[in-house]
């Protein structure tokens, strides 16, 4: 393409006018980014991920529930494939990245108690297991007081208490830790191949501390990643992973819609005090007067307590709210605003559950968007273009992965399986649901279509 490769010295990214090349770009450091990046490593490719602000998203607010029984909603029983998949992924994949990072994510396969706190609750929760257990998934009714010998700081008024073994958590922030000390830890050159996965001129070899511009093309193909800084990634794949920005990038392939809109969350962190530890030993979802709420212990003593669902005005604000990982500094991702209504709502209705939650203390309130889509599923899987009648084609170079709204953090292992897979040349028929241009058009043929790079 007649950009000369990067210095080898340069540490963060290619300089103005250069390029770096690897195997995969990855478009985007959250959890989902970085899943796929390490699954592409360890399939044996090199990969450079870019992300000037990496884990300062949607995932830095997380809970990490890996609910997929509990988040089963009516009429959303396609996405429920997808959250077993991931969910029954998450053992092996907790304990593979642990072995590499040598570090722990904060897997935890403790069970998840589901409280309704007035009879009207109780009825809403157990209209839900019914459909539930249509599904074949396990919850089972608990009598309060067993509840209670289980939880003892669970309150005596609650109305009913439900078991849900299947659902369990892991920690974000620590997972995106973990992803980064594994992406740091390459196989040596000279091996099995001859070639080493470290990439000349990313930091640690896989990182690139820009923000992506746009893609870029050659042929009719994705070749790689326009950086703001004025650098270029060049790479036989690109993996679009940008969250709730996924839409705003430039040369996306002509007629392709991906329809994002933020869903904001407020969330809390809460110490619990030694002489009330442990508070929880299972995570805690609740339903308090209809409104969800949920408490999810940590081994590290604190709690997370969440989270709402917001549309309204003040998503839109840009102020700073809660901390932001260490390495995004000022380019952390535009934060949600904290709404007053949201934090009053959640510390009142887990007190509701948990009494004792009046006497924590309260460390941090962060609020994040959530990438959402009309149908509440990802975008997920390669962009098919029209090539004529039957034709299987698609825009080659290109894999989008966005739009993971509630369920991201569950859903990684199973996205990061998928992309590996479609990089591999194996599409699996059933995550066509998730197709990203089932809100798109038509898709021609990109060599007539696309706009030149800049
Ligand atoms: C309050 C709250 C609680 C949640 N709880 C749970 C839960 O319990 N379980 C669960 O499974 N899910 C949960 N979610 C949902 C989950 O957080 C998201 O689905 C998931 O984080 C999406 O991950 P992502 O990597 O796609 O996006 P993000 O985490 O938003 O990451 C996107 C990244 O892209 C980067 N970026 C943006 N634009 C560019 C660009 N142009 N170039 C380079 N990089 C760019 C950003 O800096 C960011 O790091 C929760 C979400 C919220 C808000």
């Amino acid at each position: 393409m007649g950009i000369p490769e990067s210095p080898p010295d340069t540490a963060a990214g290619p300089g103005v006018g250069h390029a770096i090349s690897a195997d995969v770009a990855v478009i985007g450091g959250g959890v989902i980014g970085h899943g796929i990046a390490w699954e592409a490593r360890r399939s044996g490719r090199s990969v450079v991920l870019i992300d000037d602000a990496p884990g300062s998203g949607a995932s830095w607010a997380a809970a990490g529930m890996l609910a997929p029984v509990s988040e089963l909603h009516y009429q959303e029983e396609e996405l429920l494939g997808l959250m077993l998949d991931a969910s029954e992924r998450w053992p092996q994949f907790a304990a593979d990245l642990t072995g590499v990072s040598g570090r722990g994510c904060g897997y935890l396969a403790t069970p998840t108690l589901t409280i309704g706190a007035d009879a009207a609750d109780r009825q809403a929760l157990m209209d839900l297991r019914t459909v539930q257990q249509a599904n074949g998934l396990a919850v089972e009714p608990l009598t309060v007081r067993e509840a209670r010998r289980r939880e003892p700081l669970l309150s005596p008024g609650i109305a009913c208490a439900l078991d849900t073994p299947a659902d369990h958590q892991v920690d974000p922030r620590r997972l995106v830790e973990c992803f980064r000390a594994a992406l740091a830890n390459h196989l040596p050159a000279g091996g099995a191949g001859g070639v080493g996965t470290a990439v000349a001129g990313a930091l640690d070899g896989f990182a690139v501390q820009d923000r992506a511009v746009g893609l870029e093309w050659t042929d009719g193909a994705v070749a790689g990643v326009r950086l703001a800084g004025g650098g270029v990634v060049l790479a036989g794949e690109t993996v679009v992973a940008n969250g709730m920005a996924a839409s705003s990038l430039d040369n996306l392939p002509a007629g392709l819609r991906l329809p994002l809109r933020p869903v904001h969350g407020d969330i809390l962190r809460l110490a619990v005090p030694p002489h009330l530890r442990p508070l929880l030993t299972s995570t805690v979802r609740g339903l308090v007067r209809g409104v969800p709420v949920y408490l999810v212990p940590r081994e590290d003593g604190t709690v997370v307590i969440g989270a709402t669902q917001r549309e309204d005005a003040l998503g839109g604000t840009n102020a700073a709210s809660g901390a932001v990982p260490a390495n995004a500094g000022s380019n952390a991702a535009p934060a949600s605003a904290v709404s007053a209504g949201g934090v009053y709502q959640l510390l009142r209705d887990a007190q509701v559950l948990v009494p004792a939650v009046a006497e924590l203390e309260l460390l941090e309130c962060t609020a994040r968007a959530r990438p959402a889509t009309p149908d509440n599923a990802p975008l997920l899987g390669r962009v098919p273009m029209d090539g004529g009648e039957g034709s299987a084609a698609h825009v080659p170079g290109l894999i989008v992965a966005t739009g993971f709204f509630r369920h991201g953090v569950l859903l990684t292992p199973a996205a990061a399986a998928i992309c590996r897979d479609l990089m591999d040349g194996k599409a699996d028929r059933r995550w066509q649901p998730f197709r990203p241009d089932r809100f798109s058009g038509r898709i021609p043929a990109p060599s007539f279509n696309i706009k030149e790079t800049a």
